[in-house]
């Protein structure tokens, strides 16, 4: 999978490199991998692309939609151009070459889609068509009221972590941006969102908007590459980079712990347990 300020990056460097190659062979499944997601057979991925020629991209929350004519592809993988004659990885779980020997190849880290449908066929996938239809977190559409009506009913059994990255609340927000959103909110990922006092939940609407953006403006995290290889402009706070590290607001060490299916990161002082 991939989170939105990549999705952005990588969408943007594919209208800028990609557009008018036309799509030479396609080769789905090379390296099978248990959490790559299908539409069909990937073997009739060179038949539903080949011939077909690169339009455009977009991000849709966490997925790069890349239009070949009639064809859409979206992905939730890494994805890295290489330009002809350079080397490739031997593994992979999409290649897409082009007649000018350049190729794009998508390799999955934990799960992810590569998706290909027919413009407006339905992809029948839960959700991406949330990430669709919900306000994406870049935009103005994403305000205070939309924010409070995520909210749900009983808040008393979400916690700040599960509340920010499950269920597509907020699309392309997932574990990977979050330990930066909840460090500048100063909220610890464990605690409970009806403990939040009103200003907490001020901040948290800030931080989801203000961190987001700059990760996006940054070229994305310094824990994820680009279409060409380059980690993001945007020096994560709290990451697999940090961990152990002096908090740079505090000064103490940043702390690791695994918390609903994945490691959160967190410090101890600005973002204390309990209120
Ligand atoms: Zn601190």
């Amino acid at each position: 999978m991939i989170e939105l300020p990549e999705a952005v990056v990588l969408a943007g460097q594919i209208n800028q490199t990609l557009v008018g190659k036309r799509i030479k062979q396609v080769v789905a499944n090379q390296s099978p991998h248990k959490f790559a997601w299908y539409t069909g057979d990937p073997a009739t991925y060179h038949d539903r692309l080949g011939g077909r020629t690169i339009r455009t991209a977009a991000a849709c929350a966490g997925e790069v939609e890349i239009i070949a004519d009639e064809m859409q592809l979206i992905c939730s993988a890494a994805l890295r151009f290489y330009p002809a004659g350079e080397k490739r990885p031997a593994r992979h779980q999409l290649l897409l070459a082009f007649e000018d020997n350049s190729v794009l190849v998508a390799t999955i880290q934990m799960w992810g889609c590569l998706f290909c449908v027919q413009q407006g066929e339905p992809v029948g996938f839960e959700d991406y068509r949330l990430g669709r239809e919900r306000p994406s977190p870049l935009s103005d559409a994403f305000d205070r009221v939309h924010f409070d009506s995520l909210l749900p009913e009983d808040l008393a059994k979400l916690s700040a972590k599960a509340f920010l990255a499950t269920e597509q609340r907020i699309p392309g927000l997932g574990n990977g941006v979050l330990q930066d959103i909840l460090w500048t909110a100063k909220i610890n990922p464990r605690r409970k969102m009806d403990s939040l006092k009103a200003v907490e939940q001020e901040q948290l609407f800030r931080a989801v908007k203000s961190v987001l953006r700059e990760m996006t403006n940054c070229g994305g995290r310094d824990t994820e590459r680009d279409l060409f290889g380059c980690p993001g402009g945007y020096r994560t706070i709290l990451s697999k980079n940090t961990v152990g590290q002096p908090c740079p607001a505090c000064g103490a060490l940043i702390q690791k712990e695994a918390y609903l299916g994945g490691s959160v990161y967190f410090c101890p002082v600005c973002q204390i347990k309990e209120a």
